[in-house]
């Protein structure tokens, strides 16, 4: 099936929406949390454990998949999908953040950019034509354009500069699709300048993407600046296609970002945090490593639906977290990750309830992020 995205009902007090994107590996209720699989697995879970969450997409890593295992053996396996026994949707990034957090090991030039490999040291190279032809290897539902990302907090003439060639690289990226069962994805940049993020979204637009991504948040801007940038660019794309904002967050960043219009998210933070003993509820959060739980007899969340909460106590997971059990970074991860999923179903259902704005006020003034 090819890729469609449509708007099933659209919030009547905020620009909060509700959709559906149809892939070949089947459909995602929008908006959605995308769990990080970076290396082939979300970190301390399995793809058992994600089908019981009900987790609908997970994320690939192009510039370490395109390292490790690399391109021959993805083919010989017939892509990501069957190498990792997963056979639901997958969205990868293009690796363009990944690579251009490394200052001293890379040189952009108009054809591309040149890095080194963490692994070996070699010297690898990425056009935006062989980044979407790897991308076509992995055989990812949703592609992302290699885009070139600065500090959000770049001067405007870096940033400037950055952005234009994002433009030209958006363009080369989608004359090098060939496989049009798939979505390739544009990206805004612009740093935290109106002007710069309104020129993008035109440029974007104008390549006609099936979605949008925005980009470049999240490195660096106050939280402020991060909602004022996220309302101010979704409102400048179609409302026809997918917004997606890359590498955010918190609980209230997402309810906060679905109430200016996003549908798709990514983040690291329920299993990272997970790690550090940080479990999320409706409540707020939970800080398992604090001494005061070591006896808790209570669980994360006692109105919580899933297995670690059923039958663990805080004080269980508090002493595997602080002797630094991976049992109890599994454990948390499973939670956090539940929790996410419920959260996006929560605002799935009080938007078509039409809720939504008294909900996320409530979830915004009372839930410690
Ligand atoms: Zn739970």
């Amino acid at each position: 099936m090819a890729f469609s995205f449509q708007v099933l009902g659209q919030d009547k007090n905020t620009s909060a929406r509700r959709g559906v994107v149809s892939t070949s590996h089947g459909v995602i209720q929008t908006p959605v949390f995308m769990s990080v699989g970076t290396f082939g697995s979300v970190r301390a879970l399995d793809h058992v454990d994600l089908e019981s969450i009900g987790v609908q997409i997970i994320l690939g890593n192009t510039y370490h998949l395109y390292l490790r295992p690399g391109a021959l053996t993805l083919q010989q396996r017939g892509g990501y999908h069957n190498l990792i026994h997963w056979n639901a949707p997958i969205l990868t990034d293009s690796g363009g953040f990944q690579i251009f957090s490394l200052p001293h090991q890379r040189v952009i030039s108009e054809q591309g950019v040149e890095f080194k490999s963490y692994l070996d040291q070699a010297g690898r190279f990425f056009s935006p034509e062989s980044n979407i032809a790897f991308q076509e290897t992995i055989g990812s539902d949703i592609m992302m354009v290699l885009d070139v990302c600065v500090p959000s907090t770049s001067a405007r003439d870096i940033a400037a500069r950055a952005m234009e060639r994002t433009h030209r690289w958006a363009k080369r990226c989608k004359s090098a699709q060939k496989n049009h069962e798939n979505a390739l994805f544009g990206i805004v940049q612009g740093a935290i300048f109106e002007d710069l993020r309104k020129e993008s979204a035109a440029a974007l637009t104008e390549l006609d993407f099936p979605g949008y991504a925005i980009g470049g948040l999240a490195v660096g801007e106050t939280d402020d600046e991060r909602e004022h940038f996220t309302q101010y660019t979704a409102a400048l794309l179609p409302a026809n296609k997918p917004r997606y904002l890359m590498g955010v967050g918190t609980p209230h960043d997402l309810v906060r970002s679905i109430r200016a219009g996003i549908d798709m998210f990514d983040c690291i933070i329920p299993t990272n945090h997970a790690r550090q003993g940080v479990a999320y509820t409706f409540s707020g959060k939970v800080k398992l490593r604090r001494a005061a739980l070591a006896i808790a007899e209570e669980s994360i969340d006692s109105s919580c639906g899933c297995f670690v909460c059923r039958r663990y106590s805080r004080g269980y997971l508090h002493q595997l977290i602080k002797c630094d059990e991976p049992t109890g970074w599994r454990l948390v991860s499973y939670h956090n990750t539940w929790f996410y999923e419920r959260l996006m179903e929560r605002c799935r259902d009080e938007i078509m309830a039409g809720t939504f704005d008294s909900f996320s006020a409530w979830f915004l003034s009372h839930a410690e992020d």
